[in-house]
C-alpha cells in the first residue's frame, strides 16, 4: 500500500536563509509577493521577522536556526506540517550549526517535500503549476524498516 500525502492548494512553506543569503531571499519573496500571498509562510527567528517586515504580513517565526530553528522546522517536515522548503544556506561560509542544516536537509528528502536550495530552483518551484494545486505526495515506503529484528 502506498502511503501518501495530500498537500493542498495553499502549501506551508518554510523559509530559512543564513546571513549571507538573507538579502537574496528576501529580494526574491518580495519579487513574489502575490504568489507567496496565496500560501502559509514560517521561518526560522531572523529570516522570519525580515520577511514580515519586507512582506507586510504575518508569519509564523520559530526559533533561530542556531537555536533550534532549523530542528523545529524539520520535527514539522517529519510531522507533515510543512509543505514546501526554501532554504538559501550559505556554501562559503561555515555556520555553527552545521549539524541542524545536514539535518534539515536530510529530513526534506526522507519525506520527499520538495525543497530549494537557491533562487533558480526556488523560481521553479513557485512558477509550477503544482504551486496552486492540490498535490498527492508519496511518502517512501519505510515499513521494512520499522518493522525490522533490532534485536537479532
Ligand atoms: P535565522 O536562522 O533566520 O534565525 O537567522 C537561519 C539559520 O538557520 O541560520
Amino acid at each position: 500500500m502506498k502511503l501518501s500525502r495530500n498537500l493542498l492548494a495553499r502549501k506551508r512553506i518554510a523559509m530559512v536563509a543564513h546571513d549571507n543569503k538573507k538579502k537574496e531571499l528576501i529580494e526574491w519573496a518580495v519579487y513574489n509577493k502575490a504568489s507567496l500571498s496565496r500560501h502559509e509562510l514560517l521561518g526560522t527567528g531572523t529570516t522570519g521577522k525580515l520577511l514580515e517586515e519586507a512582506l507586510d504580513r504575518s508569519i509564523t517565526k520559530l526559533l533561530s536556526g542556531p537555536l533550534g530553528g532549523d530542528q523545529q522546522i524539520g520535527s514539522m517536515i517529519a510531522e507533515g506540517k510543512v509543505d514546501v522548503l526554501i532554504f538559501f544556506w550559505d556554501p562559503m561560509e561555515a555556520q555553527p550549526h552545521d549539524p541542524d542544516i545536514k539535518a534539515l536537509l536530510r529530513l526534506a528528502v526522507t519525506w520527499n517535500i520538495p525543497f530549494a536550495c537557491d533562487r533558480a530552483t526556488a523560481d521553479f518551484l513557485l512558477t509550477s503549476p503544482l504551486m496552486h494545486m492540490e498535490y498527492e505526495s508519496i511518502v517512501p515506503d519505510y515499513s521494512s524498516y520499522l518493522k525490522r529484528d533490532a534485536l537479532k
